[in-house]
């Protein structure tokens, strides 16, 4: 039987159904009538299905299950498409579709990370605690947007507002390094993808202004690109521990725990430790840096290997040797 591998046109659609066709694959993209033109244009689809707002996306499941497509899960399909209409869809997904829900509650996320054991900011349940820097982060915020930064309770009182639904987080002074892994269940082997970090307006526009300038300035936190980093190599068998760890701890909270892309966001200090404030249980948009390959995707596989092609690479693998079903949540 011939699979399709199918995904909603946003986030990382270039590079997954660029590595799907690479690996062989019919593909399929789920568009928004008026961002088509963009998936028509690089020429990765196959077929084009066209919605008029994400909100129909229910509509296309006939359609998928009739080509046998395998629908891959990115963070614009879950965060425009209602979690229920994904877990109800008939439409093979890849990936353990109840790892979503550990995702997206920030106090699941914190309890996954904490079994494995990683360094995490403190969290502050009461502004009345504050006895730092902290930044003040939104419930399902989109890309850091209307974060905030404050220095104690006065400050944090001042800027919130009427806001509710937040969260107040130790700010770890250091540089943000996002880390992307790819857990084979074919392979039974953690591999790291590459590292990115974000640009994000304003906050990395306020360099380019005088210090004397800066101060009448509402920072915060838009994700607009993202930038490619090779690290310090001396920092990989961290890096690998630290991957290895979230999987393990995955598989005691939700069998049969995470695999495939994932990514963790991480703060590193002066004294080169990794602090973790969240987790993203799925291909992030910063690999579409790495759409030819990172440096070492290619030495692993010694050819150009992105996120997307490793994705289709793996479910290749599986339909192979007919255990397909073990990566299909
Ligand atoms: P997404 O859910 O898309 O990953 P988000 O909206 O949750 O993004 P974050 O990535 O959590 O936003 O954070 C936005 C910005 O704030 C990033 O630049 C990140 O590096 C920075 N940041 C987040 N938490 C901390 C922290 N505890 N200490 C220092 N910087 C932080």
């Amino acid at each position: 039987m011939d699979y399709a591998i199918a995904t909603l046109g946003s986030h990382s659609a270039l590079q997954i159904l660029k590595g799907a066709k690479d690996e062989g694959f019919k593909t399929i993209a789920v568009c928004r009538s008026d961002h088509s033109f963009v998936y028509r244009h690089f020429g990765v689809a196959d077929e084009i299905i066209e919605i008029p707002s994400y909100r129909e996306f229910y509509r296309v499941e006939d359609d998928l299950v009739r080509w046998n497509a395998i629908l891959i899960p990115h963070a614009s399909l879950i965060a425009y498409v209602d979690l229920k209409v994904i877990e109800n869809m008939k439409v093979l997904y890849y990936g353990n579709r109840k790892i979503l829900s550990w995702e997206s509650d920030r106090e699941k996320q914190r309890i996954w990370l904490e079994k494995a054991g990683l360094n995490l900011p403190r969290v502050y349940s009461d502004p009345s605690e504050i006895d730092r820097l902290v930044i003040v982060k939104f419930q399902g915020a989109k890309g850091g947007q209307g974060y905030f930064l404050a220095r104690n309770e006065e400050d944090f009182n001042r800027k919130i507002g009427s806001a509710e639904n937040y969260t107040i987080q130790e700010y770890v002074v250091g540089i943000p390094v996002y880390i992307h892994y790819f857990y084979s269940v074919m392979r039974d082997e953690l591999e790291l993808m590459g590292f990115d970090r974000r640009y994000e307006s304003n906050v990395d526009a306020i360099g380019r202004i005088p210090a004397e300038m800066q101060h009448d300035l509402k920072v915060t936190y838009t994700i607009v690109g993202n930038f490619p980093i090779v690290l310090r190599e001396s920092l990989l068998p961290e890096v690998f521990r630290m991957g290895r760890r979230v999987v393990e701890a995955s598989r005691e909270i939700c069998s049969p725990g995470i695999y495939g892309p994932f990514c963790l966001e991480t703060v590193v200090t002066p004294d080169l430790k990794f602090y973790v404030f969240e987790i993203s249980a799925r291909i992030v948009a910063g690999t579409n840096v790495f759409m030819e390959s990172s440096p070492y995707a290619w030495i692993k596989h010694g050819k150009p290997m992105s996120t997307g092609r490793r994705i289709a690479l793996e479910i290749r693998e599986a339909i192979e040797q007919d255990r397909l079903k073990e990566i299909l949540g």
